[in-house]
């Protein structure tokens, strides 16, 4: 078992009351084992199971309810748009229709049976007081956490036929501490601000702090009650296969500075907040405007927990359409790091691959036997710090699709003797990149978003075999355990794949030779246009384009195996037909508990226009909510009072 003793994450006091009743959700399946699949079918046609790529249309983005209303910048004027928000709240039009419900509110959705389970009708007095005290105990058991907190931000500026295109970027990955109050460890060397900016707190200064982001996980973190809110019935509204109450929410007149003014979705089983979408008001005249878009996902019973915020922020003075000025997706994961790593599981015994095994022999292992035995440690410890550090996902089916495609090259290489134990790894991370530790490919959740088809994800996972067939080293330092003893957000200070050039330009030319061999050598074309995509938005994106572990995609302004795009067709940004890369965002859906990942199918959807292709851009999220149900009362979590799950 790993040591974690370095890493100040680890608090047992700080344990929530959760983990005392073994909540730890165990995946039903053993992932990860047998061997990885080769799926080369007679015709030479390659079908990979899971993966999803098409390359004629990307996918469709769902966007998210809007509540764009003005807000007000006097008292006076705060009070008359209030009053007139909540007319216009309280008259909003049931969102669904024929739903069951019987409340004592005039803007009630038509009465009408749901098929299926009827339910007693609770009073809405009685679901908002549910509501609000499933928010204080929100509150209480999120404080137990120490999630990673990613935001990756888009400067935007007005394009005639794109409607928007990014100009600019920031990231942000941090560990967020909410035991004292709000506060976040840096991931990443932050630029002292200076001394005026660094005394700004609070929402409106969130283009320099990245804590700004994350209050958007709370609808309002102190006074979420019937004194600083009014709530209006909406109607309910399944999101994914979950059902829930939508519910209108007004501060009230000079109930103070950033309340929060929007629509909550309430799960109708617990009564706890699923989505929220608004703004916090009133906002200072001299920023511009926020509306964002915050998700919580069930990974237990009982337990919501944030995971994505979609925000933007536009200016709301522009007479014909509003201006936007950024979007930024936030995403939040490892609330389950304790239980993180292959090697944490106390029964688990690390295994040896078989050319290492000499139990049988009473030998002592060869010197070349040896020196492959340190390189596989190193290479062991590195992808399991990098688990326990949040920043790298379980093994997992996911992976298993990408090795099937590395298997393709391999095989068709004739490398199986030589090379019978690649295996590939997701990193949690926006950015885009891929690097090779030993004969381990890793390849950030970004990139595998972006990539239009298998052929260009052959392309990336091509360049990393390469390194491994050339027998390109690693730090071999890292298989001293003790190399390993930092906290957690040091990991990307305290280790590093990356190469030189010379290594670079000689993997690119081993992956074209691999390539050459394999089923993708006829569609290479897509990979080479992908290349060139990115070349053309590095410019804009360098936060995106950076690697904090390897290799960028990019080095100076030349990508990554540029002999590709010789045979590309040229970039046409306004083509429909054109999907050269695709959004972020779509392609991987995380448990923000187990960081475990699983490949999204994505359903092609036609484009209407070009502004919807969106390549390397940040889109609003819209996931599939599921409700992990409550098996027996007396096995619920803690936090969720027993008596709260009737009628
Ligand atoms: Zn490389």
């Amino acid at each position: 078992m790993k040591e974690r003793a370095a890493s100040p994450c680890v608090n047992s006091k700080t344990e929530p009351s959760i983990k005392s009743q073994s909540m730890h959700r165990k995946d039903p399946v053993e992932r990860g084992d047998g061997p990885p699949r080769l799926l080369v079918v007679a015709s030479g046609e390659l079908s990979l199971g899971g993966l999803s790529v098409n390359s004629e249309v990307p996918q469709a983005e769902m966007l998210p309810m809007d509540l764009r209303r003005p807000s007000p910048r006097s008292g006076f004027f705060r009070i008359l748009f209030l009053a007139f928000a909540m007319v216009v709240l309280s008259n909003c039009p049931a969102s669904s229709q024929g739903w069951y419900l019987n409340l004592p509110q005039p803007t009630s959705a038509p009465s009408g049976q749901l098929a299926s389970a009827p339910r007693a009708s609770p009073d809405f007095d009685h679901v908002i007081d549910q509501v609000i005290q499933r928010e204080k105990e929100f509150l209480a058991t999120i404080r137990n956490f120490k999630p990673l907190v990613e935001t990756y931000i888009q400067n935007l500026k007005p394009d005639a036929e794109l409607g928007t295109v990014p100009v600019s970027d920031q990231y942000f990955l941090g560990k967020l501490d909410l035991n004292r109050g709000l506060s976040e460890r840096s991931f990443l060397q932050q630029p002292r601000l200076a001394g005026w900016l660094d005394k700004l707190t609070g929402i409106y200064s969130l283009k320099y702090m990245p804590l700004g982001f994350a209050q958007m996980i709370f609808v309002d973190d102190r006074d979420f009650d019937r004194q600083h809110y009014s709530f209006s019935f909406v109607g309910r509204e399944f999101l994914g296969e979950v059902r829930c109450l939508v519910i209108d929410v007004a501060p009230l007149p000079s109930s103070g500075n950033s309340r929060f003014l929007g629509r909550i979705w309430v799960e109708d089983e617990g009564y706890h907040i699923v989505r929220f979408n608004g703004t916090f008001t009133p906002h200072p005249s001299f920023t511009y405007k926020l509306d964002f878009d915050s998700w919580r996902l069930n990974p237990l019973p009982g337990l919501w927990l944030p995971a994505y915020v979609y925000s933007q922020q536009s200016d709301e003075h522009y007479r014909f359409g509003r201006r936007l000025h950024f979007k930024a997706q936030t995403r939040l994961w490892g609330y389950d790091l304790q239980h993180a790593g292959d090697h944490q599981e106390f029964t688990q015994i690390m295994v040896d691959l078989p050319f290492f095994d000499h139990s049988g022999s009473g030998e002592d292992l060869s010197p070349l036997l040896s020196l492959r035995r340190v390189q596989y440690s190193a290479e062991e410890n590195v992808v399991e710090r990098l688990q326990v550090a949040g920043l790298m996902a379980p093994k997992g089916d996911a992976d298993q699709v990408l090795e099937t495609v590395v298997q393709n090259l391999v095989i068709t290489n004739n490398l199986t003797e030589k090379l019978p134990d690649v295996r590939c790894r997701i990193l949690l991370t926006t950015p885009l990149e891929s690097f090779s530790v030993g004969h381990t490919i890793v390849i950030s959740r970004g990139l595998i978003d972006v990539l239009p088809d298998e052929a260009t994800l052959a392309a990336i996972l091509a360049h990393e075999l390469a390194h491994i067939v050339l027998g390109h080293s690693f730090n071999l330092d890292y298989s001293f355990d003790e190399r390993m003893f930092f906290p957690d957000e040091q990991s990307l200070r305290r280790l590093t794949f990356h190469r030189d050039a010379h290594a670079e330009a000689a993997a690119d030319e081993k992956a074209i030779e691999l390539l050459a061999n394999s089923p993708y050598k006829d569609r290479l074309k897509n990979a080479g246009l992908f290349f060139e995509a990115l070349e053309a938005r590095a410019p804009s994106l360098p936060n995106l384009i950076r690697a904090r572990l390897g290799n960028a995609l990019i080095a100076g302004k030349v990508s990554r195996l540029a002999v590709l795009k010789q045979s590309a067709p040229q970039l046409a940004t306004r083509d429909t037909n054109q999907i050269a890369a695709l959004p972020l965002g779509g392609r991987i859906k995380l448990d923000p508990w187990s960081d475990r990942v699983e490949l999204v199918n994505i359903k092609p959807v036609l484009l209407l226009n070009a502004g919807e292709k969106m390549p390397f851009e940040v889109t609003p999220f819209y996931p599939y909510l599921k409700r992990i149900p409550i098996p027996d009362r007396s096995l619920s979590v803690k936090a969720d009072s027993p008596a709260d799950h009737g009628p």
